[in-house]
């Protein structure tokens, strides 16, 4: 039989909080009933974002709250390379178009399409206007070469094409299958000009390099594993199980953020709050 794999894969751009301490100690109980190995990725490809002195925050907070994983962590701002490969697959497979709209340029192509109920994406910004996906390869180059800025951004009718079938993800805990809806997110950004990847392009393809079998994270990411679905399609790749669990809320019902200080781990560790507290307040 093979042994399962689980990650937690937080991004160092921030203080961890409740919520990442909840998941992180969900992945460690869950893998250590499916006697499973549990890694650390940090998903740090925003290199303005993401800094050495909120790793270090960030580790010694998974260390504090008994978080215990195994090494090496991988870093995704040491593997650009192996993105830049897979986007390279996506540009061969002609799937990906550069897209030179900023946002108002988006703004304003809505505004001309007359249209009022412009479809919007399940984190609410508009869907990307379809003007770009044909530009000729000439014009492509002179803009590139003229230094506009762009991104990558996947043809997402053509890619749902290649699909012949409805793709579907398990959710391994609740046992139902999950029909993924990447239409819903329009033409989603692969990559950046100055960045070979995305968040939905490296977290696929890490997931599989790392041979993860079980991806639990939070209801948050619930939707985005649609676009993963389809990588996972595009690339050959076997998707692992899923577990999207309930987030912790403030008391207003709100998500938390990385932003807020007083519910991080930091200031609770501050303010004298034990271990076992923690596992108190969220419930593990
Ligand atoms: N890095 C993502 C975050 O911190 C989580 C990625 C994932 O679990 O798929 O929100």
């Amino acid at each position: 039989m093979t042994v399962p794999v689980f990650r937690f894969a937080p991004s160092p751009n921030g203080s961890l909080h409740l919520g990442h301490a909840y998941s992180a100690l969900l992945n460690q109980k869950i893998a250590h009933n499916l006697h499973g190995r549990l890694l650390l990725r940090l998903e740090d490809i925003d290199r303005e974002r993401c800094t050495p002195e909120l790793e270090y925050f960030m580790l010694d907070e998974l260390e504090w709250i008994g978080f215990s994983w195994e090494q090496p962590v991988r870093r995704q701002s040491e593997h650009f390379p192996v993105y830049q490969a897979a986007l390279d697959r996506l540009i061969q497979m002609d799937l990906v178009y550069p897209a030179f709209l900023s946002r108002s340029g988006i703004r304003d192509e809505i505004e001309r399409s007359n249209i009022d109920d412009w479809p919007r994406d399940p984190d609410g910004a508009p869907l990307y206007p379809h003007t770009e996906r044909e530009l000729s390869n000439r014009e492509r180059q002179a803009r590139i070469s003229a230094g506009k800025p762009f991104a990558w951004r996947l043809n997402m009718d053509r890619a749902i094409e290649t699909t012949g079938k409805p793709l579907v993800w398990h959710e391994f805990i609740s046992h139902e299958n999950i029909y993924a809806r990447p239409q819903d997110w329009g033409d989603v950004i692969i990559a950046r000009r100055d960045m070979p990847t995305s968040y939905h392009l490296s977290v696929v393809i890490d997931d599989s390099l790392q041979g993860i079998t079980h991806v639990v994270r939070g209801k948050d990411l619930y939707h985005a594993t649609s676009v993963h679905r389809l990588l996972q399609h595009l690339f050959g790749i076997e998707p692992p199980l899923y577990h999207h669990h309930r987030l912790i809320l403030d008391e207003s019902g709100n998500k938390l953020s990385k932003s807020r200080k007083d519910t991080s781990l930091r200031s609770l560790r501050q303010k004298g709050m034990t271990r076992q507290e923690i596992c108190d307040l969220i419930g593990l």
